[in-house]
């Protein structure tokens, strides 16, 4: 866990802000390597690992959970792009989203990917069409949108109208769907419950009963069930009074429900989706104090970075307002902690990394780090709002930091518009 410590690795960062300056994502490669081992080691062998690229797409840092075993979940043209050149067998890619183009779909084919995870019935009538074209078979895996949810979960999923996945009571009521989309080869049933969880007995109940859908579909539709892909949703905790998921905890519940099901369905593989865990916790997002002001009362630390880069830490999808951990990185802190307003570049009130946040007295050019910031960064966010671009990333690994992706520079972006004459 990245934990406010001055340094990444050995490396201090003031010495990575003076090399690569910032606002800067850091990404710490043992901190990757602890979530991927950790759970690994506490959970059912049966149960794969695919990376949501969608949590963070940098090709290094795909590469890096890759390296240690991690297969790939991918939504888009490009992130199917990003696994195959990080060195991902195709085979162990899923594609999943409810607006795949027919070129994706296309390049799915093509790259003989294990599935396209297919989210509702006429996504299955193009790819039906698609295959028979090419004639190869499509494999497919149903997204259900199931009739049950579970609750302890940031974003529930199930039970509710939904663009994602197909109707349970709709699929059982086709149980002629293999026939009717020949070129397809269904495999079997994707549900995925929801976000930021944080309960483990909640992960396991979903997941208990997302094979029992499994089964369920399985069974009315006459399909294999040579993949159940159990969605994931673990979570991380940002804010105060939220508790680290427990992976003893989780382990125990699980691994019953997993051995449970593998018996039953000796070769089926079992897939479960991780973002944001494996991520979330290998980042911080470094910026650096542009200027102090006080105003009507408040302090403000102007910093150089902001909310174009970092959309997850205004609270996007949270109810409540509440800052991402932050601490003062570049030097030993000194003085009684005052509330901050920690803000950003932009011309919008929104641009406010963090509201009343307890940090020592600040000076100009003080770097401040914005903790649990690995996953939903940059690519989560309007990078280009006023022509900021996107930040670089560094990738520290063996005590040595990598560029891996450059700060876009003012003619990047202009490079992809036209003037036209007046
Ligand atoms: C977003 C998403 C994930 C990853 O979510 P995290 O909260 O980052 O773990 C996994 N599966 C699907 C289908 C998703 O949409």
């Amino acid at each position: 866990m990245t934990d406010g410590r001055p340094r990444v690795q050995g490396i201090a960062y003031t010495e990575l802000a003076e090399e690569f300056g910032t606002p800067l994502y850091v990404y710490d490669d043992d901190v990757l390597a602890a979530q991927y081992g950790t759970l690994r080691a506490a959970l059912h062998p049966e149960l794969e690992f695919f990376y949501s690229l969608k949590a963070n797409p940098n090709i290094s840092v795909l590469a890096a959970l890759a390296s240690r075993g991690a297969r790939a979940e991918v939504c888009s043209a490009a992130e199917l792009l990003t696994a195959v050149r990080a060195g991902v067998d195709p085979g162990d890619i899923v594609f999943v989203g409810p607006g795949k183009s027919r070129t994706e779909l296309t390049a799915a084919l093509e790259h003989g990917i294990h599935a396209v995870v297919c989210e509702s019935f006429d996504e299955l009538a193009l790819l039906d069409g698609l295959a028979r074209a090419r004639g190869i078979p499509a494999p497919v895996i149903l997204r259900v949108n199931p009739a049950f949810s579970v609750k302890g979960s940031r974003l529930t999923m199930g039970g509710r109208p939904r663009q994602f996945g197909m109707d349970e009571e709709q699929l059982l009521a086709r149980p002629r769907l293999a026939k009717e989309f020949p070129a397809t080869r269904i495999i079997g049933v994707q549900a995925y419950m929801g976000t930021r969880i944080l309960d483990a007995a909640v992960i396991t109940e979903n997941t208990r009963r997302i094979f029992e859908l499994a089964e369920r579909v399985g069974a009315e539709l006459d399909i294999p069930l040579r993949t159940v892909d159990v969605g994931g949703g673990l979570g991380i905790p940002y804010f105060d009074g939220e508790e680290e998921l427990d992976t003893a905890e989780l382990a125990a519940g699980l691994n019953p429900v997993v051995e449970e099901f593998h018996t039953r369905h000796p070769q089926t593989r079992l897939i479960m989706e991780l973002g944001r865990y494996l991520t979330a916790p290998a980042g911080v997002y470094l910026v650096r104090v542009r200027y102090l002001k006080t105003s009507r009362g408040e302090n403000f630390a102007v910093v150089d970075g902001g909310t174009h880069h970092h959309m997850a830490a205004v609270g996007i999808g949270s109810f409540v307002k509440r800052n991402f951990p932050m601490r003062l990185l570049g030097r030993e802190s000194s003085g009684e902690p005052v509330p901050w307003q920690i803000t950003g570049p932009l011309c919008t009130p929104n641009d406010t990394l963090g509201k009343n946040v307890p940090l020592p007295p600040l000076r100009t050019g003080d770097l401040i780090g914005v903790l649990r910031s690995g996953a939903y960064g940059p690519t989560a966010s309007p990078v280009q709002f006023l022509g900021h671009g996107y930040p670089a990333e560094v990738l520290v690994r063996d005590g040595r930091p990598h560029l891996v992706r450059e700060r876009d520079r003012p003619e990047d972006l202009l490079a992809r518009q036209h003037l036209i004459a007046p």
